[in-house]
């Protein structure tokens, strides 16, 4: 497929995981991708990165504007960069709060704000948030997360009523529990981590993780003309967790 033929694509978080997958999915179908991230090194040729923090505005501005004067124009943002945070509402203290929030939800609307000139003339318009099933899911120890991921799917369905008219079509995904480096640093953390890893495959409906070639398909898809009509939705790529109304482990 080359649905994305002639289209740049600025995915962040894009060295890693999701991000990188779908970096690598949007370059096979002929985009011009650029990765925004924090630790950009070590991207496969053809993938340019910009070395940017998400939380911080004059970085997210020099590198949206970096993309679009590099390659003359910015289609398609890929809001995915996103950090963790455990335990309950009591767990983290307010610094630690607005740490978190400045990346999983500022830097969202910080990118989007700075994509927004670039996206409005673009014929083929769209932007992907990464939520998770944790917006909904009432994940026990996941406080921040949750509330955070809360956030981008309203930032999600506000973004898309405010911008339908414009040609820009705003949509998000909800990844269940993701096989990418983030998982494997938390399972690193049990005491036996191939034996929780095997738990966790048995406590998903499917019997296994999500891949993250899985998420970036769903990402592409939202991202591209083929769902043009889909406007402010969330697609659960989680295995049958959401659809089945199940608790995640
Ligand atoms: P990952 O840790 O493998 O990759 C995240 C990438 O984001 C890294 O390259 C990192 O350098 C970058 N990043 C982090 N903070 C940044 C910042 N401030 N500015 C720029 N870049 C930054 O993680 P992943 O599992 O691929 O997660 C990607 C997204 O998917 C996140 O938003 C996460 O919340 C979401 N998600 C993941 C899962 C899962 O199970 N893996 C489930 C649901 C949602």
């Amino acid at each position: 497929m080359s649905d994305f033929a002639g289209l740049v694509a600025a995915v962040t978080g894009g060295a890693s995981g999701i991000g990188l997958a779908t970096a690598n999915l949007l370059t096979s179908r002929g985009a011009t991708v650029a990765a925004l991230d924090l630790d950009p090194g070590g991207l496969p040729d053809g993938i340019t990165g910009f070395a940017v923090d998400v939380s911080d505005d004059a970085q997210v501005k020099s590198a949206v504007d970096g993309v679009a004067e590099r390659f003359g124009r910015l289609d398609v943002v890929v809001n995915n960069a996103g950090i963790g945070a455990v335990g309950d509402v009591a767990a983290n203290d307010d610094d630690e709060w607005l740490r978190v929030l400045n990346v999983n939800v500022v830097g969202m609307a910080r990118v989007a704000r700075h994509a927004l000139p670039y996206l409005r003339h673009s014929p083929a318009a769209a932007v992907v948030n990464t939520c998770s099933i944790a917006a909904w899911a009432g994940l026990p120890q996941r406080a921040l997360y949750s509330a955070s991921k809360g956030a981008v799917y309203a930032l999600t369905l506000a973004m898309a009523a405010d911008h339908v008219r414009e040609g820009i079509r705003v949509n998000c995904v909800a990844p269940g529990t993701a096989d990418t480096p983030w998982v494997g640093r938390l399972l690193d953390q049990a005491a036996d981590p191939a034996a929780e890893r095997l738990a966790l495959n048995a406590r998903q409906p499917t019997g296994r993780l999500v891949s993250a070639d899985e998420v970036a398909n769903a990402i592409a898809y939202l991202a591209s003309p083929l769902s043009g009509a889909t406007v402010g939705t969330v697609l659960a790529v989680d295995g049958g967790m959401h659809g089945l109304r199940l608790r995640p482990p």
